[in-house]
């Protein structure tokens, strides 16, 4: 056997002449190093197991397991090894299917009783002994009939359902010691090369996701290639709890949510409701300093209307409806309609033109119970909408001014993130032409900008292309927020015109647009990437005052009243209590500045500031420190 290597960028190839016995051959042949970290081969670019036979005239290149493909391999491999061991302690358990995920792996299990995570150390326990005894993974094709008995035999009513659903004549199993699962493959080698993983929770799921079907108990686990990388993402997992902005929503007594009102509808308590006017404050002024107008359109439409917007075909299942005096009404899911009616109230020149509206609008969405969380999946939110209309010549200013609003809020929150364009699905409507503008002015705007895209093909809505900017919060997770998208259809609905320079009408061009999209969604992102730790100019509370003894209490009253007075969100806690716990309590609802008033800044008339980090500042009169505050919402800090 013979090859050679023909190019290396970021792989190496290799061009087999005479065939090898196996992929592990060829590598050893051709004297790959590391071999020990290959998961797998591809061959003439399909990945295969290592063990697969070489044919002559193939491009090999080995799959390392530190690749994303080799790590998804070593995933899947686990969740193999995992079903085996629970059926091994589990006598009567039944396996259904057992993928690869986003660092991890699952398997859903059909047994007795749901697993519990007190299941959980035994399973992990039994994963190591069958690790440690590095049994090969083997692969055998086998007849579907041949491969149906042979799980039918072993009581796997579920694998069964598959293979006569996939309805190919040929099926492959793989096998590790004594446990054989349906699957494409491929595997590693052998269960040994698993060095580092960890179960980490159970859930139920439904069988193939039906509501229907049998409730199954799900086991997540969570792999990597070695003990450092795992436990670097285990305290990534810390960190996230600790900053979950449910638990956090509650300890700084943002908001809550009640079965008694009705799930995905979130509750402001008052420090979430001024969390929320700063932010509504906030963008109002952003919008009006860009030219747009504010609009308000109402909750409700009639049905016909939202028959006429293609809402009704397309998006019912998500909308709520009500009836009155025998006419039906939808509940605005989104909140184009009005705006498109106030822009053809009136006869609109191309002078007019772009026309900005913006509306804080409040949307009812259904959404399925089971993908309800916190403030992230809610059934009614605010949207920070605007709808452009403009000219086709505009459409790429537009889109830059969208852009560079973007950039700019993004910049105060202190978030990185990444744009994706997507194009046009197959699925779609309009003209080839209209597609064509719209994804070019998108492009351009992205390009003039020199922001760096990703184009996912066909994954623009149907009715034109879009931009999603998804940001990245302190702990590296993607969130997706704004998004801008073309549309052509809905002016064609509405027959929306104005008059060009040619004294004829045109149809104007639609832009759906957000910034921070879900007011609801985007707190709850700015809790986890704060940590709840606000910075001053948007803390529900910026300051508290706390008193040494009660003879301090005239003067802290004084003092709060200055800050209140001058537009400071101040409280008190005069309380008769030890100073050291009313400080821990400060720090534990993150508040910025602590204002403690004892003796000498009653006499002196003035404040020593500390803040939640432990530092304080010099003496100060309570004028210069109104000053310090005010400085800090001026640069939003
Ligand atoms: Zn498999
Ligand atoms: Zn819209």
């Amino acid at each position: 056997m013979i090859g050679h290597r023909t190019h290396s960028k970021d792989q190496i190839s290799l061009d087999i002449k005479e065939g090898a016995p196996s992929g592990i051959e060829a590598l050893r042949v051709l004297n790959i190093k590391g071999l020990d970290r290959v998961a797998a081969i591809k061959v003439n670019n399909i990945i295969q197991d290592l063990s697969a036979p070489i044919g002559p005239g193939s491009m090999v290149d080995p799959v390392f397991i530190e690749s994303e493909e080799g790590l998804d391999i070593l995933r899947h491999s686990a969740s193999h090894v995992m079903a085996m061991a629970v059926k091994e302690l589990f006598p009567g358990v039944r396996v259904t299917i057992g993928p690869a995920i986003e660092n991890g792996f699952y398997y859903d299990f059909d047994y007795q009783r749901p697993f519990k995570e007190d299941d959980l150390p035994l399973i992990e326990e039994k994963m190591v002994e069958i690790i440690n005894q590095d049994l090969p993974f083997r692969r055998e094709e086998m007849g579907s009939d041949k491969a149906a008995g042979f799980f039918r035999s072993q009581g796997e009513d579920y694998k069964v359902e598959i293979i006569e659903d996939l309805g190919e004549k040929i099926v492959s199993l793989y096998s590790h010691g004594s446990f054989t699962d349906l699957c494409r493959g491929p595997h590693l080698p052998s269960t040994g090369m698993i060095k580092a993983f960890k179960l980490v929770k159970t859930a139920g799921a439904y069988w193939r996701g039906d509501e229907k079907r049998a409730m199954l108990s799900r086991i997540y686990g969570v792999a990597f290639i070695d003990r450092k990388d795992l436990k670097e993402y285990l305290q990534r997992i810390e960190e996230a709890k600790k900053r979950d902005h449910i638990k956090l929503g509650k300890q700084l007594d943002l908001f809550s949510t009640y079965e008694e009102i009705g799930a995905g509808m979130i509750v402001w308590h008052p420090k979430g409701g001024i969390l929320r006017h700063i932010i509504e404050e906030f963008e109002i002024q952003e919008h009006l300093k860009r030219g747009y107008e504010i609009v308000k359109g109402p909750q409700i439409l009639k049905t016909e209307l939202w028959e006429k917007s293609g809402h009704f075909d397309h998006y019912r299942e998500n909308m709520y409806f009500t009836e009155i005096d025998k006419q039906s009404y939808g509940i605005k899911p989104m909140n184009c309609l009005s705006h498109m009616l106030i822009y053809r109230s009136k006869i609109r020149s191309y002078r007019d033109l772009p026309k900005r509206y913006f509306e804080l609008g409040l949307v009812h969405r259904h959404e399925r119970s089971g993908v309800l969380h916190g403030l992230s999946r809610v059934r009614e939110f605010t949207q920070d909408d605007a709808h452009i209309l403009c000219t086709p010549e505009q459409l790429d200013m537009e889109i830059k001014g969208v852009l560079d609003f973007i950039r700019d809020v993004m910049a105060i929150f202190r978030f990185d993130y990444e744009l994706e364009i997507s194009t046009r699905p197959e699925k779609s409507i309009g003209s080839d032409e209209d597609w064509d503008m719209a994804t070019r002015a998108l492009i351009k705007a992205v390009d003039d900008i020199s922001l760096e895209y990703r184009i996912n093909e066909g994954d623009g809505a149907f009715y034109g292309p879009k931009i999603d900017v998804k940001l990245k919060d302190a702990l590296d997770r993607r969130w997706q927020c704004a998004t801008v998208q073309c549309d052509f259809t809905l002016p064609e609905r509405f027959d929306l015109s104005y008059v060009d320079i040619d004294n004829q009408k045109h149809k104007p061009v639609m832009i759906h647009r957000v910034i921070l999209g879900s007011l609801e969604r985007f707190i709850g992102v700015l809790i986890e990437h704060y940590a709840g730790a606000f910075p001053t100019w948007i803390a529900p509370v910026q300051v508290r005052i706390l008193t040494v003894t009660d003879r301090n209490i005239p003067y802290a009253e004084k003092a709060l009243k200055d800050l209140i007075g001058a537009s400071i969100r101040a409280e008190a806690d005069f309380r008769n209590e030890k100073l050291g716990l009313k400080v821990r309590e400060a720090q534990m609802q993150k508040i910025p500045y602590m204002l403690v008033v004892g003796d000498k800044e009653a006499e002196r008339g003035g404040v020593t500031p500390r803040l939640r980090n432990g530092k304080s500042l010099d003496f100060m009169d309570i004028g210069k420190f109104i000053d310090h505050i005010q400085e800090d919402c001026k640069q939003r800090r």
